[in-house]
């Protein structure tokens, strides 16, 4: 047999690292996708209606959630939606009919289900009665919404242990379902680097390319695969020569992670003495081990949005408290910064809420503070694991006064209610904002009477400073961190912090690249928050960086007019400067 042609997908590198492996096709977005069902006889019945109650359940618990999540937001028209959805869901006769079907028929729950749908879709048009013919849309995205569910339990508990994921997109609920499993790598057709899937793999310290265009139609199931998630590359059936160079990447990104194990225990401080702390990003209980022992440091951003996805409704307050006590305790004496949920943008099921701007809809502290019982309860939560002293609280989205004066009287009634019932909690908790939408920016002066820190979001900055979707793989050549409107943004609210005498540091992406950093730790940054995989190779950065080079570099900066002539000045003093290549451990 000839060997097969080695083809080379480019897209974007959202995660580092590299994978060899097989692929495993993740079609649940695509509800018609006839996936590779079982040969008629060998059709397990109860393993079939199993799998059909599972569906059934888990598509009324995420209608259930996101009814509570926007039962205030809807309209009437919309609210009869959900409930028609419901009621078919709900409907005994119809799931009764489809189990005894694939009992006599020994055919799959999806093949029935689908066809039971057929069936009624086909009485509703024969009925001739307008008020039930205008439910078939809500027939189809209750079918739908079953379809996907019916797949997406079989196809994750059929996901191959070490393949490499390839799918169109992914949601952050998949890729936290996903997590539960050893994946080598994610690769989709859509998304952007800074998605939250993108953020995530990184987290999870998985190589991840995205943007790949339409390859999720062009991988088969028996195609070998090397993922590059510094290159941004999947590579399908490589050739001998290409595994041979990737093997020998792999072993040099070995070596290089050890060397790097050797800066742990080391201060991070710059060569002439200034102390930049370095913190962590942290999303998952499974990293939290791994950052005590190996960093023993400080968790700069908590994102509490996972507990929402995982648990497909709003979690209780004993739930939360719970989680956040866990961490506080193993964190401890470090000090933990909780952000409140940032529920919204691409950070909900898509179908959930639709909105035509999502980025600059109803999301973060705005739903927080609409849900007000909900809002509370976080913070309940949080304040009662405050106990020992190490936490702080921190609020996404904010972009006024107002907002974080009503956060603030929501902070005291659920202080006051504690008081009440006796249950103890930090008297002098600090709490901050994220300074991720420019207008507060431009109120810096006013907020920070307000608070006692501000965390620069860079993520959502550069969105929202240049109109560029985070996510979108249309305009992601646009989405640029060293725009300089975006560091001059930067310097303006160091500045005013210095001014105000409050505390300032980076929690967005920008703290995990290199040269983002450095230019970061030149605007007077002293806290930088980076992501888990990121934290030695900035750390090395920061011992090999010189404080007050770094300061001259980013004054010049500061004069500059494109991204490009950013870019090119930083590293080339980069290089003159450390007398090193530019950490580049990848190729
Ligand atoms: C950011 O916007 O930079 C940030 C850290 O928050 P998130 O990525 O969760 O929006
Ligand atoms: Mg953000």
């Amino acid at each position: 047999m000839p060997a097969k042609e080695e083809i080379i997908f480019k897209g974007l590198a959202a995660s580092k690292g590299i994978s060899i492996g097989k692929p495993f096709l993740y079609r649940a977005e695509v509800p018609n996708y006839n996936m590779d069902l079982p040969e008629g006889g060998s059709i397990i019945a109860e393993k079939e209606i199993d799998d059909y109650e599972n569906s059934i359940a888990q598509s009324i618990k995420e209608l259930n959630k996101i009814f509570t999540l926007a039962k205030e937001k809807l309209d009437d028209k919309n609210l009869l939606i959900f409930e028609a959805q419901l009621s078919f869901l709900f409907d005994d006769f119809l799931h009764a009919k489809v189990k005894q079907r694939i009992v006599n028929e020994k055919r799959t729950a999806f093949e029935i289900f689908k066809d039971e749908i057929k069936n009624l879709e086909n009485a509703i048009l024969a009925s001739g009665d307008d008020y039930m013919r205008e439910r078939i849309n809500d027939v189809e995205d209750m079918k739908n919404r079953v379809l996907r569910n019916l797949l997406k339990g079989r196809l994750v508990s059929k996901i191959t242990e070490n393949s490499i994921v390839i799918a169109k997109n992914l949601t952050p609920a998949d890729t936290i379902l996903f997590s539960s499993r050893s994946m080598l790598g994610i690769a989709t057709d859509l998304g952007g680097i800074n998605s939250h899937v993108s953020i995530i793999s990184r987290s999870l310290n998985i190589p991840a390319v995205v943007a790949l265009k339409d390859v999720s139609f062009k991988i088969n199931q028996d195609d070998l695969l090397i993922i590059d998630g510094y290159k941004g590359l999947l590579i399908k059936n490589p050739s001998t020569e290409t595994i041979a160079k990737y093997e020998r990447q792999i072993a040099k990104n070995r070596r290089f992670e050890k060397k790097l194990e050797e800066l742990e225990k080391l201060p991070s401080t710059t060569k002439d003495g200034k102390e930049i702390r370095l913190s962590t990003n942290l999303e998952f209980n499974n990293e939290v081990d791994y950052v005590v022992t190996h960093f023993g440091c400080d968790v700069g951003l908590y994102r509490t949005e996972h507990l929402f996805l995982e648990a497909g409704d709003f979690p209780s307050e004993e739930d939360q408290y719970n989680q956040y006590k866990f961490l506080a305790e193993h964190i401890y004496p470090g000090i933990v910064t909780i952000r409140t949920f940032d529920i919204g943008g691409d950070k909900i099921l898509p179908d959930a809420q639709k909105e035509l701007n999502p980025f600059l809809g109803w999301r973060g502290i705005r739903i927080c503070l609409d849900k007000k019982d909900v809002f509370i309860a976080q913070l309940r939560a949080i304040l009662r694991a405050s106990a020992g002293g190490n936490i702080k609280i921190m609020f996404p989205m904010i972009s006024g006064v107002e907002e974080v004066i009503k956060i603030k009287s929501l902070l005291e009634e659920a202080k006051s209610q504690l008081k009440k019932e006796h249950i103890r909690y930090d008297k002098n908790i600090k709490i901050g904002i994220m300074v991720e939408v420019p207008s507060a920016i431009l109120i810096a002066d006013e907020l920070s009477k307000l608070v006692d820190f501000f965390s620069i979001g860079t993520n959502d900055l550069v969105q929202y400073a240049l109109a560029v979707d985070r996510d979108s793989s249309l305009v992601s050549e646009l989405y640029e961190k060293f725009h300089p409107a975006v560091l001059r943004l930067i310097d303006m609210l160091v500045k005013s912090a210095d001014k105000n005498g409050i505390q300032v540091s980076v929690c967005g992406e920008m703290a995990s690249d290199p040269l983002g950093s450095l230019l970061l730790i030149g605007l007077g940054v002293t806290e930088l928050s980076v992501e888990a995989a990121s934290y030695l190779r900035i750390k090395r950065l920061i011992r090999l960086v010189n404080h007050d080079s770094a300061r001259n570099i980013s004054a010049k900066i500061l004069t500059m007019d494109t991204a490009k002539k950013i870019k090119d000045y930083i590293e080339e003093c980069f290089n003159k400067n450390i007398g090193e290549k530019l950490l580049r451990d990848d190729h």
